[in-house]
């Protein structure tokens, strides 16, 4: 990978850095508690593992199949990577993503909730998720639907496996400052479900804010916040 790439990358890096720690200090918060994913699901897998080299651990991809792709391609240069998978996961891709990911952001329904429980007790293995939520009501959003949310906290004390531990969205692709609503919209919610659900299933996480919205996104509370744009814009 050519120094250039690497210098552009570093420096948009260095300007998002200073948009996070900005947003972070107006709202009283730690930088300590937002975690940056860079979505590098538009890049190759080469630029990609330029980010860990600049200290950017976590890794997010939409997609089952390019995930298991640029895993592939990794080897040794992704030592320390994280990968999340923040886009819809279809049953049948579990079995092979699941040793392949830290986090799911995108768990869309109790039926997919349990699918994942039982494949990690048959892999032995803990997998943190979140639930992804249709936060800003547009109609061609999928997310966790209100009756089975309502069901959740019957259904987390069998969860053995798979923990509850937030909630993730994306808002409308608008003016900043009109997505705060759909960010407080999700915050309650979490705060909701973090009185009614048990220490297991800690749902203290809030995955939101992208490129066009995450200064506002992390003003709301966002421990997450999955920038792809922002971070490779300009880079060969
Ligand atoms: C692509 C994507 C992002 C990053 O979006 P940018 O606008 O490029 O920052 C974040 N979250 C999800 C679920 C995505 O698919």
């Amino acid at each position: 990978m050519n120094t250039s790439a690497r210098q552009r990358l570093n420096d948009n890096l260095a300007g998002v850095e200073e948009r996070i720690a900005n947003a972070c200090a107006r709202s009283g918060r730690s930088r300590s508690d937002v975690t940056l994913i860079a979505v590098t699901k538009t890049v190759s897998t080469e630029l990609a593992l330029l980010l860990p080299d600049l200290g950017v651990f976590h890794l997010g991809e939409n997609r089952p199949q390019e995930l298991w792709r640029k895993t592939g391609e990794s080897g040794e240069s992704a030592t320390g990577v994280r990968w999340h998978l923040i886009g819809h996961l279809q049953r049948n891709k579990i079995e092979r993503t699941l040793p392949l990911v830290t986090w799911i952001h995108s768990v869309d329904s109790l039926r997919l909730l349990q699918a994942i429980e039982a494949e990690a007790a048959k892999q032995k293995r803990t997998v943190p998720v979140l639930l992804e939520i249709n936060a800003s009501g547009e109609a061609s959003k999928q997310g966790f639907p209100g009756v089975e949310l309502d069901q959740l906290a019957t259904v987390t004390p069998g969860l053995k496996h798979v923990q509850v531990r937030g909630l993730m969205t994306m808002a409308a692709l608008q003016n900043p400052e009109k997505c705060r609503p759909t960010f407080r919209v999700l915050r309650e919610m979490r705060d909701t479900l973090l009185s009614k659900l048990s220490d297991a299933h800690r749902c203290e996480h809030l995955s939101m804010g992208m490129s066009n919205d995450f200064e506002i996104a992390i003003e709301e509370g966002a421990t997450f916040i999955r920038l792809g744009a922002v971070l490779f814009e300009g880079v060969p």
